[in-house]
């Protein structure tokens, strides 16, 4: 029994008991307790063998029993009581923007209300509306959002295909008639969302390795001698290709994809590895996640593309000072421990009160306590710097005074989405005039299968960043990945320089340098376009150019 399996499974238990129980503790125990398992440094079954695992902050003593009983029965009494109350689809409900578990249990409770389907029904014959603390107009959103949960049935988020796929690929690993297996398709090319997980297996025995896959998913079922497609336990399709040595390459270009890039390739001939397949016909390699669509295969000679190992540093990282979840001591550290020359720190400005924005005063404290830490995580430079909000009318939080002051600034949007495209796009330019404005954070605010971005445009931004030397960032969070790889060529031909940042709010987060390259990389972007790969100097340079212009300008 891994920690990932009873971190899951203590997980699933508090989603029920927010479903069934409005006394908030008791998920919030379970929670904990999964997030601690998940943490786990240790080995699990050991813990528990020797009952250090009670020691464990975060596990008490329920959480910590359970666990026991997951590891020793692989189950728990308890989930297995919960979920015979519920209908087996009651979380896909989830998928409807807004509707939280609290709301969910009160829709199965009074109205039996267990799946899409029951849910729209009873929004559209009045029987929601009726509902104490629901009402007409939650009921026209939730009609609302039946419509867009339908539409992001079966897509997920690029990591957890990632995370499927690897897992898959590992367990492949233990079966000595695999020759080697590699994930192909929308996960292998990064596409931001997909829709189900392709994995090519090299076999010499196909049909030994077909009886294999029935115990690796669930639902296996033959499409034709050598496609197997099946359900994993996510819910999430996976589709196997098996095929003989000879041929593993060849499979692995046709099953990556896209299909507008491989009908542009042309015929693609048996290959041992990718590699050749593209020496057969003649065409420079291809990164794969540059194969979305069949630009790369007009032209020649193209700019070899930005890698996480070229990023000396970072911007956009919050600490408990605002709403991170790590102080600034851990935040640091663990930026020292990537081995980057640089870090810059960057909490929430005051009119950000629910993400805990500093007011001046708070800002000295956290000032201080980076004076104080950065001389333990030496060499590394600790930049100053802010995610200040532009307000409503495109002025920025904090004002000129104490701007001036920071090493750099990120201007961000965090209030008034609605606004229509050309207030917004208005609003945007003018934080841009502020001689302060060092990058602008996260462009459309979007959360990708969750809520679209403002409306904004895209050429009268680019075209004053260009002008102006503001950075766009391309916000690696994998929720976010703003801006769009779509948009990052019209970006650059307008002279905009870009900087991949994590918006970390945790050690763990500093991960979505790692999503923010593949972006840069699937619009085609090298080393020089990136700010961060700059060394530290070049960096310092460039904020003190940058400020010293604006006081021109000011
Ligand atoms: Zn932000
Ligand atoms: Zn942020």
């Amino acid at each position: 029994m891994d920690k990932f399996t009873v971190s899951r499974t203590l997980d699933e238990i508090s989603r029920y008991i927010q479903l069934s129980d409005p006394n908030p503790f008791k998920a919030k125990a379970f929670e904990k307790a999964s997030r601690a398992v998940g943490d786990l440094e240790g080995d699990l079954e050991s813990m528990v063998a020797s009952g250090t695992i009670y020691d464990v902050d975060g596990i008490g003593k329920a959480t910590g029993k359970i666990i026991e009983e997951i590891v020793n029965t692989g189950t728990s009494q308890y989930l297995e009581e919960l979920r015979t109350q519920y209908p087996p689809g009651i979380f896909e409900l989830l998928r409807v923007p807004k509707l939280g578990l609290k709301k969910i249990g009160q829709l199965h409770a009074e109205l039996g209300i267990g799946s899409i389907d029951e849910l729209e029904a009873a929004a559209r014959d009045g029987r929601i509306a009726k509902m104490k603390g629901f009402g007409a107009k939650t009921a026209e959103h939730i009609l609302k959002g039946v419509g867009f949960a339908r539409m992001r049935e079966s897509s997920f988020l690029l990591p957890v295909g990632i995370e499927v796929g690897e897992l898959l690929r590992e367990r492949l690993a233990d079966f000595e008639e695999v020759e080697d297996a590699e994930v192909s398709g929308a996960v292998r090319r990064r596409l931001e969302v997909i829709h189900g997980v392709e994995i090519v297996v090299s076999t010499k025995k196909p049909a030994a390795v077909a009886e294999h896959l029935k115990e690796l998913v669930a639902d296996l079922e033959e499409i034709d001698a050598k496609t197997y497609k099946g359900q994993a336990r996510t819910e999430m399709d996976v589709t196997f290709h098996l095929a003989s040595p000879a041929e593993y390459g060849s499979m692995l270009l046709r099953t990556t994809g896209s299909a507008e890039f491989i009908e542009a390739f042309g015929d693609i001939a048996k290959a041992k590895t990718e590699r050749d397949a593209f020496k057969a016909a003649g065409i420079p390699f291809v990164e794969p996640e540059r194969r979305e669509n069949a630009d790369d295969l007009k032209v020649k000679k193209r700019p070899k593309l930005v890698e996480v190992a070229h990023l000396r540093g970072t911007f956009h990282v919050h600490t408990t000072f605002s709403d991170g979840r790590n102080t600034m001591a851990q935040m640091l550290t663990a930026a020292h421990e990537r081995g980057w020359e640089y870090v810059g720190i960057s909490d929430h400005s005051p009119i950000a009160f629910y993400a805990n924005g500093l007011s001046e005063e708070r800002l000295r404290q956290q000032h201080a306590e980076i004076a104080k830490q950065e001389k333990t995580v030496t060499p590394m430079r600790v930049f100053r710097g802010t995610e200040a909000d532009i307000l409503q009318n495109g002025t920025m939080d904090y004002g000129e005074k104490i701007l001036s002051k920071f090493d750099f600034v990120i201007a961000s949007v965090h209030s008034g989405f609605t606004m229509q495209k050309d207030e917004m796009t208005e609003r945007i330019l003018r934080a841009m005039d502020d001689p302060s404005v060092t990058f602008l954070g996260h462009l459309t605010g979007r959360r990708l299968l969750s809520r679209e971005g403002y409306s904004v445009e895209y050429d009268r931004i680019f075209e004053k960043a260009g002008q102006r030397g503001v950075m766009i960032e391309i916000n690696g969070n994998p929720q976010r990945l703003d801006l769009d790889w779509r948009h990052l060529q019209r970006a650059l031909d307008r002279g905009v320089m870009f900087s991949i940042n994590p918006d970390a709010h945790s050690i763990s987060e500093y991960n979505a340098v790692i999503t923010g390259t593949w972006v840069a990389r699937k619009g085609g972007l090298g080393p020089a376009q990136i700010f961060n790969t700059k060394d530290v100097d070049e960096v310092a340079e460039w904020f003190a150019a940058k400020k010293k212009s604006g006081a021109a300008h000011g």
